[in-house]
């Protein structure tokens, strides 16, 4: 049996739980497409680099990144430059 560093478990976990949030939202066929990009910074949001989705309006949600600056500017609510 192969010892995987617990890291890329809770990735794993973390992957299937964040697509089953995006069926919910029914925002996955969009976010696989590379349709959505961080709310702040604008990079483009995929599995690897999202850290928060908030509703943006009735039909669709945004995405902030992991990048220090965003999860704080997200935080303190910030105007988007
Ligand atoms: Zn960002």
């Amino acid at each position: 049996m192969v010892n995987l560093p617990k890291k890329i478990q809770i990735d794993a976990i973390l992957g299937e739980e964040f697509y089953k949030l995006l069926d919910k939202l029914g925002v996955r066929e969009g976010f696989e497409a590379g349709n959505y990009h961080c709310h702040i910074c604008g990079d483009k949001i995929e599995v690897k680099n999202v850290l928060i989705v908030f509703p943006l309006c009735e039909n669709d949600v945004g995405f902030i990144c992991r990048k220090p600056e965003c999860i704080t500017r997200y935080k303190l609510n910030l105007p988007i430059e």
